[in-house]
């Protein structure tokens, strides 16, 4: 992971001197535990506002041991034969899937339904997370999990949960200036780390993807690589043959669907093993893996280079809508469902406001609401009961039952066969089919872009690293919030990737199982060095200087992120209506299963979709 701890300024100890919301609190600054911070204005602190927590987040400490006490060590739960308290419906993940199913609940079965929601995170929104800084002034906001919406792909069920949240699609594409999100086009960069390429260098002005308006021959004339790797990286660039003239257009399709894109670079883009190796991690934030487990058609459809290889009448076309982003992602689509559920919460917000709007958090879980949030708490068990189910949770450490007469299931379908030990065999192995892919996105506030800006840069591919890829998280202004291209002071720079699997492991989602230890095992130290080292390296040369420069980290860790969606390379084609998802989310008495893996596709409208479909599916009593 390169440098030592006293190099990168490690040894500083960011986690108590750094994390310190609001700048000039001086005395008046309250005492947290390590990895907790204060923050200045009207005594709010992340004890009771967690988006203002950084360190470890997403997956974070305390949140999934005691399920994986449950799942891993098998360990035995006392179930209690008395419910605490009663309820219309329990739903199991406050994710945007579990918040929809209860918003669909009241649309179906009355306003006036008793509901509880159970989330074992200490913040609602699942992957629909938002982190929020105040540390060098001003707040700004960042994306801690899902970003945008891919509006181009919503049904009319997710279309209508738009309107009536407010939510102006044309309105969030119109005013931002934000167009990076993943890779950036302009001012795009490589960074090549000494540890992986015996150099530091930064080559800008140049993607992988090879996009117009780059000079890529002298771009790769940078590149600290070797001469026959480098001739070839120009002759692939400069190509254009279509290398499958010779197949029918389904042959063609076939071929690109079952050959390896590392394969097809090689046989059909002349890369040695050198120039290839550049392109595996490319993958990494949108697909959690690297290249080699993906087909042409996957790898081409998402930007990665090749389509020119293809000739005019290429059967895969690239993604090119525009996507619609809130300055904290998605996580305003889920702030907008609480909202609507549990009004006292944000009793002025609205879709005009949300991503400014501050949530009372002590109002989620409140006696006489009709619907509550109970965050912390984890469902270790649900029963069936002939008019209902009831479900055992863990809540600061003591086991807790609650009836109800309906339950929705909303959390990762692999829990359900835990959860469910009743279930039918066939249901729960098709659960266990779906892995969720491991992603890590980490935010990290820098004092000002200045240096960005003076590279020409608004993030970087860097092939040989943790985080894949990183970008400038700025220029999106709306719902409240304003965070234009040209403001001074703080950025964000946002990290993705994953941890990749092993070399050699022949299955994805084993991949992914290796992939998840590897990012649980890592500590906030191990994360923050790798921060450091890539921040100094890759900046240092300009004038950046992480002791100096670097607010704050957040990681948010996802070990279970994307739903798993059937990859070309490792999954057969599923019988109509026979596919594992297919039979993982049937209806078990008065259960009902949602989630974005119950339709192995991961994204929102996924999730919104699926919760309308469990909750059609409950029975009326
Ligand atoms: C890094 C990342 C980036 C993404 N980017 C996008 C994007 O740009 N656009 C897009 O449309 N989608 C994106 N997605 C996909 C995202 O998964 C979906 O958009 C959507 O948020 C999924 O919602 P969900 O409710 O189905 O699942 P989740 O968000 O996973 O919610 C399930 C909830 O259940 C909880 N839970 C699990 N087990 C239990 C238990 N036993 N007891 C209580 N609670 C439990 C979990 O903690 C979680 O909060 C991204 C995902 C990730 C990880």
């Amino acid at each position: 992971m390169g440098k030592v701890d006293e190099e990168t300024g490690k040894s500083r100890n960011i986690t108590r001197r750094d994390f310190v919301h609001g700048l000039g609190l001086g005395g008046t600054m309250l005492a947290f535990p390590a990895g907790m911070t204060a923050f200045a204005s009207e005594g709010l602190s992340p004890v009771n506002y967690p988006p203002l927590l950084t360190g470890l987040r997403g997956s974070h400490p305390g949140s999934y041991e005691a399920a994986h006490a449950l799942a891993r060590d098998k360990r035995p739960i006392k179930l209690l034969l008395e419910a605490d308290e009663q309820y219309d419906l329990v739903v199991v993940g406050a994710g945007v899937s579990g918040l929809s199913a209860a918003h669909y609940y009241r649309q179906r079965f009355g306003a006036g339904s008793k509901i509880l929601l159970l989330e074992n995170q200490d913040d609602f929104g699942g992957h629909a997370r938002r982190n929020e800084f105040h540390q060098g002034g001003d707040m700004r906001l960042a994306i801690g999990g899902a970003q945008y919406l891919a509006h181009w792909r919503f049904s009319a069920t997710v279309d209508e949960l738009m309107r009536d949240l407010g939510v102006d699609i044309e309105q969030l594409l119109a005013t931002n200036e934000f167009r990076s999100g993943r890779n950036g086009r302009e001012g795009s960069a490589i960074w090549f780390d000494e540890a992986t390429f015996g150099v530091n260098r930064l080559v800008t002005g140049c993607d992988l993807a090879g996009n117009i308006g780059h000079d890529m021959p002298a771009a790769i004339d940078a590149f600290p690589i070797g001469e026959e790797a480098r001739a070839q990286l120009k002759a692939f660039y400069d190509k254009r043959t279509n290398v499958l003239a010779g197949l029918s257009r389904r042959e063609a399709r076939r071929y690109l669907r079952r050959t390896p894109y590392n394969v097809f670079l090689r046989e059909h883009g002349g890369l040695n093993d050198e120039a290839i190796e550049l392109f595996q991690s490319s993958s990494h934030a949108f697909w959690g893996v690297n290249i080699s487990t993906l087909s042409c058609t996957e790898a081409l459809v998402n930007g990665s280079p090749g389509l020119h290889l293809l000739g005019q009448g290429a059967t895969v076309r690239p993604h090119r809508a525009r996507e619609g982003f809130f300055p904290d992602g998605t996580a305003s689509i889920a702030r907008l469902l609480v909202q609507q559920l549990i009004p006292q919460v944000a009793l002025n917000a609205h879709a005009g406001n949300i991503a400014a709007a501050h949530f009372d958090y002590s109002e989620l879980d409140r006696t006489d609401s009709r619907v509550r949030l109970r965050l912390s708490a984890t469902a270790l068990n649900v029963r069936r009961r002939e008019k209902g189910a009831v479900v055992t949770y863990t809540e600061e450490d003591k086991i807790k039952a609650v009836s109800a007469r309906h339950c929705v299931l909303a959390c990762n379908h692999s829990m359900i066969p835990f959860l469910c030990p009743d279930m039918p065999e066939a249901q729960k192995e098709a659960q266990r089919y779906q892995v969720k892919v491991p992603l890590l996105v980490t935010n990290v506030l820098i004092r000002s872009g200045d240096v960005m800006e003076q590279l020409g840069i608004n993030g970087a591919y860097c092939p040989g690293r943790m985080h894949a890829n990183f970008y400038m998280l700025k220029g999106i202004s709306n719902s409240g919030y304003t965070n234009r291209m040209s403001d001074p002071g703080p950025v964000i720079l946002s990290f993705s990737g994953t941890i990749a699997a092993p070399q050699g492991v022949a299955d994805v989602r084993e991949g992914f199982r290796q992939s998840r230890e590897k990012m649980l095992d890592l500590t906030f130290a191990d994360y923050e060095r790798e921060i450091r080292t890539v921040l100094d390296g890759m900046l240092g040369p300009a004038g950046f200087n992480g002791d100096r420069d670097i607010l704050a980290i957040t990681v948010n860790r996802w070990p279970h992120g994307y739903a798993y969606e059937y990859r070309d390379l490792y999954d057969p084609i599923f019988p109509s209506g026979k596919a594992p998802h297919h039979i993982a989310r049937l209806p078990w008495g008065n259960v009902a299963i949602a989630n974005a893996d119950a339709v192995a596709s991961a994204y929102l409208d996924s999730a919104v979709d699926q919760a309308y479909r469990s909750v059609q599916e409950l029975p009326a009593s």
